[in-house]
C-alpha cells in the first residue's frame, strides 16, 4: 500500500493509480467467527472490544463490475462496530452467511472473519467495468447504504430495498482497514477543506441525523420546532443539534456531564439538560416505569424552553422511550433509529393515542440523503465532530471508549494516513469556516 500512499500524497492522476498492482492482502480490523462465543454469559458492559477486535492481514477479494476499491486513509468508530465486537445482539456472521447465499458476488463475504467499519475517507484505486461516475485517483468519502439497485424495491427510497444492508456491519470488507471494497453507489466526493480523519467521521452519523430530522422520510422539521435531542454531544446528537440550529428549530440537548453541557453550549445549543445532575430515574426497577419521573422531566423541559418538544430525537431506547413518548407535545413526533439501552421498548400507549402523537422509525439514509448531508459538510454548513484519533492498531481501544461512553462526538481511526492533519486541498474553505468551528470537539 506504500505506492498508493505516495500517489495519494502527490495528488496523482488516474494513470498513476492504475499502474500500481492491487495488493493480494491488506491490513484490516476483524472479528473472528471462532471468537463468537468468547463473551457468553458475561454482562454487556464486561464484553471487551479490545479482546475481540484484531488487526490482521486479510485477502483482497475479487472486484465486481459495480464496485470500487478504496485506499482508506482514515475511518471512524460507529456503535455498530461495538455491537459486532461484543457479538450483540447476534454475531454478525449470520448476516455474512445470508449475503453469501444471494449471488456469486455475495459469496465472497461469507468468511470466518469480518472486516468491520462503516465509515471511510480515501482514494479510489480501481473500479469495476460497470462503474461510470468514478475513476482511480478520485478522493472520496464512503456512505454505508449497501444496496443492490437491480431490485425494484430499491427504486423509491433505497432504505426500503429488500436487500438493503449496512456496509461493514451486514457486509464484509468494511472501512476499518487499509483497503475497502464498496459499491460505486456508496461513493461521495471528499469535502476537500477537511483532513482525512475529519472527512472520515461524518457519513454514517451525519446522514442518519439528516434523514431523521431534515428529510421528508424523517421528521421533516420546520422552523420553530422544539427538538429534544438525547445524547446531544454523541455521534448522532452532535450532528442533530447542528441540523436543528441550521433549520431554525430550537434544540433542547440532553447530556450526562457538566463538560458536555459546556460543549453543547459552545455548539450553540442554549437549552441543555444534564440528565446525571437531574437524577432522572424513569425505571423504578427492571419492569416498572415511573410516570412521576417522566412528568418531572417534562416539567424541566417546559420550564427551560417554555413548551413541550414537537420532535423527540430518540436512540437510547428502553431507558428513555417511555419518557420520550410522554414529553412529546400533543400531535408531536418521536423519531427513533436505535435502542442502545435495550430494544424491548415500553411506553404508555394512552399518552400516544389520546394526544395524537406518533412514533416514526428511521434507519441510515438513502444515497440522495447521504449525498445531501455530505454536500452540507462540503459547503461548511455542518461541521465534523471529531474528538480524538487512534491508529488502526488500536481499533479495539477506540471501540471500548465508545462502548463505555467515554467519548464525545466521533472517534477517528488513521488507516493509511501516517499522521493526522493531512488531506486538505481547499484551504480557502477551511479558512472561511474557521479552525474554531472545525475543531470544536477536538480542543477539549
Ligand atoms: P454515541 O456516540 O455513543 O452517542 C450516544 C449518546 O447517547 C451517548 O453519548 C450518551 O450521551 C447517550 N446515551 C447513552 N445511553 C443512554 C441512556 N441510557 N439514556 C440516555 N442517554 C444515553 O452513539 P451514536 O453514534 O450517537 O449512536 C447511538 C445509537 O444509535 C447506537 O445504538 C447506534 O448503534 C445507533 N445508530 C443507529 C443508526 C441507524 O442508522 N439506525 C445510525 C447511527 C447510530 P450522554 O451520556 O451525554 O447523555
Amino acid at each position: 500500500m506504500e505506492q498508493y500512499l505516495e500517489a495519494i500524497e502527490a495528488v496523482a492522476g488516474p494513470e498513476a493509480f492504475e499502474a500500481i498492482p492491487i495488493p493480494k492482502t491488506y491490513r484490516g480490523a476483524v472479528v473472528l467467527e471462532s471468537d463468537s462465543a468468547m463473551f457468553d454469559g458475561m454482562a454487556s458492559s464486561d464484553k471487551d472490544p479490545r479482546k475481540s477486535l484484531r488487526v490482521q492481514e486479510v485477502e483482497t477479494p475479487e472486484l465486481a463490475p459495480d464496485e470500487a476499491f478504496v485506499a482508506v486513509m482514515a475511518s471512524a468508530i460507529n456503535f455498530n462496530t461495538v455491537w459486532t465486537s461484543i457479538f450483540e445482539p447476534l454475531p454478525t456472521f449470520g448476516f455474512l452467511k445470508r449475503l453469501g447465499k444471494e449471488s456469486r458476488w455475495g459469496k465472497r463475504h461469507d468468511l470466518p472473519y469480518h472486516v468491520v467499519g462503516s465509515d471511510a475517507s480515501g482514494v479510489v484505486i480501481a473500479v469495476g467495468s460497470a462503474v461510470r461516475n468514478w475513476k482511480p485517483g478520485d478522493r472520496v468519502t464512503v456512505h454505508c447504504n449497501y444496496v443492490d439497485d437491480q431490485d425494484p424495491s430499491a427504486h423509491d427510497d433505497s432504505m426500503l430495498a429488500a436487500n438493503q444492508r449496512i456496509w461493514g456491519f451486514e457486509s464484509n470488507f468494511g472501512g476499518l482497514a487499509d483497503l475497502a471494497l464498496v459499491k460505486a453507489n456508496q461513493l461521495m466526493a471528499k469535502p476537500e477543506h477537511l483532513t482525512w480523519e475529519e472527512a472520515a467521521c461524518n457519513a454514517l452519523c451525519n446522514s442518519t441525523s439528516y434523514r431523521m430530522l431534515v428529510s421528508k422520510n424523517g421528521a421533516d422539521m420546520k422552523q420553530g420546532d422544539i427538538v429534544l435531542i438525547w445524547g446531544a454531544t454523541g455521534g448522532l446528537g452532535g450532528y442533530a443539534v447542528q441540523y436543528v440550529l441550521n433549520g431554525g428549530g430550537i434544540p433542547v440537548g440532553v447530556v450526562s456531564s457538566s463538560d458536555k453541557v459546556d460543549l453543547l453550549k459552545s455548539l450553540g445549543c442554549q437549552y441543555v439538560i444534564d440528565r446525571k445532575a437531574g437524577g432522572y430515574k424513569f425505571w423504578k426497577d427492571d419492569t416498572t416505569q415511573d410516570e412521576a419521573e417522566w412528568r418531572r422531566f417534562g416539567k424541566d423541559i417546559r420550564s427551560l424552553v417554555g413548551d413541550d418538544p414537537d420532535i423527540v430525537f430518540e436512540h437510547p431506547g428502553r431507558q428513555t422511550m417511555g419518557a420520550s413518548v410522554f414529553v412529546a407535545k400533543r400531535g408531536g413526533l418521536v423519531v427513533t433509529c436505535a435502542a442502545t439501552s435495550g430494544y424491548m421498548i415500553e411506553y404508555d400507549n394512552r399518552h400516544l393515542w389520546m394526544k395524537l402523537k406518533s412514533i416514526k422509525s428511521s434507519h441510515f439514509a438513502n444515497y440522495k440523503e447521504a449525498d445531501e448531508a455530505n454536500r452540507l459538510i462540503s459547503r461548511g454548513a455542518i461541521q465534523p465532530i471529531l474528538s480524538s484519533v487512534f491508529p488502526l492498531t488500536e481499533t479495539g481501544e477506540a471501540a471500548y471508549q465508545v462502548h463505555h461512553n467515554l467519548h464525545e462526538g466521533k472517534i477517528g481511526v488513521l488507516c493509511l494516513a501516517p499522521t493526522e492533519g493531512l488531506g486538505v486541498t481547499d484551504p480557502d474553505t477551511r479558512n472561511r469556516v474557521g479552525e474554531e468551528k472545525l475543531t470544536l470537539f477536538r480542543r477539549r
